[in-house]
């Protein structure tokens, strides 16, 4: 078998929805490609006095619509292809939900959970040094992705603010409230997923009490997902996380498993009667009306697609499902909601962060999650129209939204000199 490309998974889904819209190859040549890809060395003293050398990246796909934006992920699997890929998807959320940026990625290839604290920052504030000629609050704007957190978004301000003599809010989103952070941010990708769940139930006439939902990751995605749709009423019947997994056919305790994977508990070791322990793929093959994946791209493979045992697949993951898993869903009629739409609402309230800090402002919770809910809201709407005037599928509206939106932007622009 091939070795699983991200980036050629995205090129693919590019090209199926530029011609699903009549676009020639010529009009949308320069989105197949970063705009630039920075690769650096990050040498770091580790607590026993040698020192360690890791990979770093932030490659910015696109500027077209504003300064880059995108998370930086800390991960002992990431490479150039996967930075590259979730670069273009970050540019490709961005114009979906309609918010003024481009989109960029960084990363490090490293397993956070082996440093200690001391090394985590050293590595990061390195790190941040080193991308710091290309990012900036009008430039390229990182934000936490998988194995990042508000502290590693801290030390990134303050690296950017000692070195630039003067403290930079908004060069970084998702930061500790008392150093610039917004309300609402925390929940923010995971309340985004409750929201087009809960848009999409509406358009199929389903209450969520009727509704078994299965979710893979139990992260800050996947576990605020978990519980806000259990909020809502939802029966959570399966969750995992990278230990295993656990599964209650009548609907899981989620306000009790909340608090165990928030104090940083692994599944396997959690022991309720109620609660069966199950493999991963058993999660992502349980019965239920929807399977959300909430953890690493190439999770929904073709071997797992055929298997799948729910009427609909929400994706809280950047690039869950491949390019061949998706085909053997859409045969068997199984509704994909992207990515690119169901997980936007972490960068729709970072961009609120960012307003924030550019205007020395602070909004309530309310005007957060009032806001998010908007641009959510209307983002569900213009993808789910698309695909039904158009006859697509979720995946191709999404794209087809945001490739005009951001070769509109480019050609308005014109090309330079
Ligand atoms: N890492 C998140 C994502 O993949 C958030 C990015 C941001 O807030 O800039 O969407």
């Amino acid at each position: 078998m091939e070795k699983y490309n991200p980036y050629d998974n995205f090129l693919k889904v590019l090209a199926d929805a530029a011609q699903a819209i009549g676009m020639k190859e010529e009009d949308y040549e320069l989105i197949k490609y970063p705009e630039r890809e920075l690769k650096v060395t990050v040498p770091v003293r580790m607590d026993d006095g040698k020192i360690k050398v890791f990979d770093g990246y932030r490659v910015q796909h696109s500027t077209s619509r504003g300064p880059c934006k995108g998370g930086i992920r800390y991960h002992q699997d990431v490479n150039i292809d996967e930075v590259k890929a979730l670069a273009a998807w970050m540019s490709f959320k961005c114009a979906v939900v309609n918010i003024p940026y481009g989109g960029a990625k960084g990363g490090i290839k490293v397993n956070p959970s082996t440093l200690s604290k001391g090394e985590l920052e050293r590595l990061t504030r390195r790190y941040t040094a080193m991308i710091f000629p290309i990012i900036g609050p009008e430039k390229d704007i990182p934000a936490p992705d998988v194995g990042t957190n508000a502290q590693v978004m801290d030390w990134i301000m303050d690296t950017y603010s000692m070195t630039s003599g003067y403290t930079v809010h908004g060069v970084v989103t998702g930061k500790s409230l008392e150093v610039g952070g917004s309300l609402g941010r925390p929940e923010a990708t995971g309340r985004g997923i409750m929201i087009v769940t809960m848009k999409m139930l509406e358009k199929c006439g389903k209450k969520p009490e009727d509704v078994k939902i299965s979710i893979q990751g139990m992260g800050n995605v996947g576990a605020t997902a978990a519980k806000l749709l259990a909020e809502k009423g939802c029966k959570i019947v399966a969750v995992a996380d990278v230990s295993g997994g656990l599964y209650n056919e009548d609907g899981l305790d989620i306000p009790k498993i909340y608090a165990f994977v928030k104090a940083k508990n692994l599944l396997k070791d959690y022991k309720d009667k109620d609660a069966k322990q199950v493999t991963n793929k058993e999660v992502l093959t349980a019965p239920c009306d929807i399977l959300i994946p909430a953890a690493l791209e190439n999770q929904i493979t073709a071997e797992i697609a055929k298997e799948v045992k729910c009427g609909m697949v929400i994706e809280a993951a950047n690039g869950p499902t491949t390019v061949e898993a998706d085909e053997i869903l859409a045969k068997r009629n199984i509704t994909v909601l992207p990515d690119i739409l169901s997980n936007a609402g972490g960068v729709v309230v970072s961009y609120c962060e960012w307003v924030q800090n550019l205007q020395s402002l602070t909004w309530d919770e309310n005007d957060v999650n009032t806001t998010l809910y908007k641009v959510m809201s209307r983002a569900f709407d213009d993808v789910y129209n698309k695909a039904k005037e158009n006859n697509l599928s979720y995946r191709l509206s999404a794209y087809a939204v945001a490739i005009e939106r951001i070769c509109t932007a480019k050609k308005k622009r014109g090309l330079f000199p």
